[in-house]
């Protein structure tokens, strides 16, 4: 029978430890750390993440900036607006919550975020820094499946590691920090042959595909690590994993559960990113 790892508990400690460095920049009449988050139009879904965003920053101190921009907003007005806030003193990180409405051009978006405000970890130079191992700031979801890992006490060197999904957001990012942690590491996808015999010979399983409860106890070498980042919704509307998780906890040793398992990491891992953010550009390493 699998461990459980509530990442919606690592998350509290998390935001308690940035809250409690909010607190003695406050005392020390600092400057602090400030998030803006660029909205466009109104997808029910973005805007619900961007006020979860919001109330995160809120909850731990940190100041926050919420543009939101009608639908009929054009390339060119939402590059003067990403521009404006990269010229900005006061703010430490940007992010453009995607999708974007049609129309609008992501990629454009995402290179025009100055890279050392660049706190989704989406720019090419921060992709190229995770690739080169060198410092920059990682997509927010692959780092919240790293620290769930680590505080299973799963260190990858030497294991095996597979990760469904090769997606630039969670897949294929999360493939590279395993293999930069030294971890021998298989990327598979849509045309995988024989997935369940692929991900039975890994120690650590990612799941990143976005297919209900798909990933059987059959897919799972038992006492490996499962970290399940899928958010599917079920018919009854709850939400729901990649993993089956009633029949992969009897095999598993850890295991992540689909709500409070990942989906938290992720916030909490954009506020980390923010900080770095903020003692960056105060001249401090951390
Ligand atoms: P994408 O749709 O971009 O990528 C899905 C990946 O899964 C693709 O690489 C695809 O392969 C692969 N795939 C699809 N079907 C199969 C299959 N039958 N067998 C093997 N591989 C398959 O999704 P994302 O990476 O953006 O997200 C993945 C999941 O994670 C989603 O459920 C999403 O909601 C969730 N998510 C959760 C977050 C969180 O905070 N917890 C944050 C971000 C995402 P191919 O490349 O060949 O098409």
């Amino acid at each position: 029978m699998a461990q459980v790892m509530m990442g919606s508990e690592v998350a509290k400690d998390l935001r308690r430890g940035i809250a409690e460095q909010i607190d003695r920049l406050k005392a020390q009449g600092r400057r602090l750390p400030r998030l803006a988050v660029v909205l466009v139009g109104d997808n029910p879904a973005s805007l619900s993440y961007v006020r979860g965003k919001e109330k995160a920053c809120a909850e731990v101190g940190m100041a926050s900036l919420m543009i939101h921009l009608p639908s009929s907003t054009t390339q060119a007005q939402l590059m003067e607006q990403i521009r404006q806030l990269n010229q900005d003193a006061t703010v430490d990180g940007i992010l453009c919550q995607l999708p974007l409405p049609e129309g609008l051009d992501e990629r454009q978006v995402i290179q025009e975020i100055a890279v050392d405000k660049d706190v989704d970890g989406f720019h090419p130079v921060n992709v190229g820094k995770l690739h080169l191992k060198e410092d920059g700031f990682v997509p927010c979801t692959p780092l919240g499946c790293m620290e769930l890992l680590h505080r299973m006490g799963v260190d990858p060197a030497g294991k095996r590691a597979v990760v469904i999904g090769r997606s630039n957001l969670v897949g294929a990012p999360v493939a590279r920090l395993l293999l930069n942690e030294n971890a021998t590491v298989t990327i598979c996808h849509s045309k995988t042959a024989d997935l369940p015999a692929v991900c039975r010979q890994a120690d650590i399983l990612i799941a990143a595909v976005g297919r209900a409860k798909m990933i059987t106890s059959d897919y799972i070498k038992e006492g490996a690590a499962v970290i399940d980042v899928g958010i599917n919704r079920t018919e009854e509307g709850r939400l729901t994993g990649d993993v089956d998780f009633d029949s992969a906890v009897e095999k598993a040793g850890w295991i992540t559960p689909v709500p409070k398992g990942v989906g938290p990491m992720t916030i909490a891992m954009l506020l980390k990113n923010t900080m770095k953010a903020y003692y960056g550009h105060e001249g401090e390493q951390k």
